[in-house]
């Protein structure tokens, strides 16, 4: 089992109130805000976080580069894809190429 496995595993029992606060507690670490790829229109909902809570709702579309490889949190939780905000969660990215082995 490998990092972001065991991450992932270790949410399992908690309820969906302790994930939005874990998540809320990890938010200010995230680089996308940052990143050429946001917007002003990511910014004004409130997005962040793609990694673990899946991608944009229509507010980024160019892709202009991808800085997560570089954050605190991707290395924290062993990640190994990108542009979370296009193509969605680390989690959902990982789960589509295991469907497209079968
Ligand atoms: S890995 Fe990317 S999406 Fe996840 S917190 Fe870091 S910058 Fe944000
Ligand atoms: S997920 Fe990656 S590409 Fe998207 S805004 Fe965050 S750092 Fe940029």
């Amino acid at each position: 089992m490998d990092t972001f496995e065991q991450r992932t595993r270790e949410l399992l029992p908690l309820k969906k109130e302790e994930r939005w606060k874990r998540y809320d507690s990890i938010k200010e670490a995230c680089l996308c805000s940052s990143c050429p790829s946001f917007t002003g229109s990511a910014e004004k909902n409130g997005e962040i976080l793609y990694c673990l809570l899946g991608m944009s709702f229509g507010c980024i579309r160019d892709d202009r580069g991808c800085i997560c490889p570089g954050c605190p949190i991707y290395i924290e939780h062993g990640m190994m894809k990108k542009d979370f905000c296009m193509k969605g969660s680390e989690k959902d990215l990982r789960w589509e190429m295991e469907v497209g082995t079968r």
